[in-house]
């Protein structure tokens, strides 16, 4: 698929619009006069008054055509209506119905949430989203549900507050679909000790920007990865480092990512709870054990069942649990059964996420064809048509690249049993300290600016050049101590 640009190099936006419709990769040509095969064109010429937009697609011998004239004082709004041609066309051809419409940004609800604080009630948040980005009525009505659950959650907020990000980057296995930067618990077993001392030092430094910046901490993640993959002992010393160069009292929220069932033993749920984590999420992704096995678990459902009912006798009151549709081999019918385990399990909060391609994982390298006519879609709907009727409320919702259909992430929970963690990284109102590989610091200035520092991403490279890496949170002091 190639794509023309006419007078204008709005390629970004361009691109993301015909992801909606055609995944994979395009050539890109440049005021060429002509192209054969499939083609998405555009093109802007500017006349003594006015500017003239047009689109024309070609795709598998289909074509479709759009012009729009645009008065010269609204050339901004260029780029936008260019897509919105290109958008219309390729939705003609396709007869294909972007969920988010034109909207290709990853916090679809922030967008509804300015809106509702400008003043404007539902059905005009409705209008003003329908007509500039096509955004489908379902979606409008679930960014709406999730905007006003999050509103009074957000002004919680307290000036001065952050959230603290743990990363244990190990796994017992790596999941076929993943593209995270995990690492399986055999091949790097040498390095976890030393990874566990230099996240215990990078824990103290945090500490003590805390205490010198007067900064209360009000939630803490440690995710992963697997944070349960590395032995009792050793996430033990993490979380007393912690609570030894912390002042944790001030915490809301304390959530453990146990993930993966087969690594949740009873030693370390209770050191989890001892040290004061009080949600963990255990994911099985499916329950469905041959879509298990596909995905390169070593876990059955019967094993999830299990880790979930040893979590409960323990004691946690809070558990999330991870489900993903579209995984290759799953149907509709297995993941209603998916559904229906879990519910029965009762936990506190269900996120339903969407398989992403990403090309670093596995799966999308070996089995690309395994995402032709992926239920996905209608899986995403099914949860969010059971699970509000059975009293679980979405409230985060996010969009990745490379989602199949371009659908979302929905995380649905009880009344109150919400991550507050996952809303306020999502809606970027708080400043993030992460600690550990691939962790990245969040700091918004007092105009509201982001900075971001990232780790090293690999534990060698983080134990290597702990020093140098500890050099750069000279920032936080800077942008913080304003
Ligand atoms: S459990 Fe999560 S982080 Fe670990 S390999 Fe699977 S998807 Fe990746």
């Amino acid at each position: 698929m190639k794509i023309l640009f006419k007078g204008h190099q709005f390629k970004y936006e361009t691109e993301a619009t015909v992801k909606l419709f055609i995944p994979g990769r395009f050539e890109f040509l440049y005021d060429a006069v002509y192209a054969d095969g499939d083609i998405v064109c555009s093109q802007l010429r500017r006349g003594r008054e006015n500017i003239y937009l047009f689109a024309s697609c070609r795709v598998s011998g289909k074509r479709a055509r759009k012009a729009l004239k645009l008065p010269k004082e609204k050339e901004a709004l260029c780029e936008h209506e260019i897509c919105r041609l290109v958008f219309e066309c390729l939705k003609k051809i396709t007869g294909i119905t972007p969920p988010w419409g034109l909207l290709t940004g990853i916090r679809p609800v922030k967008k509804m949430t300015a809106l509702l604080e400008s003043g404007l009630d539902k059905k005009q948040c409705f209008e003003a989203l329908e007509k500039k980005y096509s955004v489908t009525q379902r979606r409008l009505e679930l960014a709406y549900d999730t905007a006003v659950y999050q509103m009074p959650l957000l002004k919680s907020v307290k000036s001065g507050s952050i959230s603290l990000y743990i990363s244990i980057p190990f796994c017992p296995t790596r999941c076929s679909y993943c593209s995270f930067v995990s690492h399986s618990i055999e091949s790097a077993k040498k390095l976890i000790p030393d990874y566990v001392r230099a996240l215990c030092r990078e824990i103290e430094i945090v500490g003590k920007i805390i205490s010198d910046l007067s900064l209360s901490v009000d939630t803490i993640y440690i995710g992963g990865g697997t944070p349960t993959a590395i032995e009792a002992s050793l996430l033990d010393i993490v979380m007393k480092a912690l609570s030894d160069n912390i002042d944790i009292s001030s915490v809301r929220e304390y959530s453990v990512e146990a993930g993966r069932p087969d690594t949740m033993t009873e030693k370390k749920l209770e050191v989890i709870i001892k040290n004061g984590a009080g949600r963990i999420s255990v994911n099985p992704q499916t329950m469905n054990d041959d879509v298990l096995k596909r995905i390169g678990r070593r876990h059955t459902a019967e094993d999830m069942i299990n880790a979930f009912k040893l979590a409960r006798d323990i004691g946690f009151k809070n558990i999330n649990t991870d489900l993903i549709t579209g995984l290759p081999g799953d149907s509709m019918e297995s993941f209603k059964d998916t559904l229906s385990k879990i519910r029965e399990l009762d936990p506190e909060s269900i996120t339903v996420h969407t398989l992403t391609l990403k090309r670093s994982a596995e799966l999308y390298r070996e089995n690309i064809e395994a995402f032709e006519n992926n239920p996905a879609a209608k899986m995403t709907e099914y949860a969010a048509d059971i699970l509000p009727a059975a009293g679980y409320r979405p409230y985060y919702l996010y969009r990745q690249k490379n989602t199949i259909e371009n659908l979302e992430n929905i995380g649905f929970a009880k009344e109150g049993m919400e991550s507050l963690y996952n809303i306020f990284i999502m809606d970027e109102t708080q400043v993030i300290l992460g600690a550990g590989c691939a962790a990245s610091t969040k700091l918004i200035d007092k105009n509201g600016k982001i900075t971001r520092i990232h780790n090293y991403k690999f534990p060698y490279e983080y134990i290597g050049r702990f020093d140098e890496l500890m050099k750069k949170k000279n920032q936080i002091y800077e942008i913080l101590g304003e």
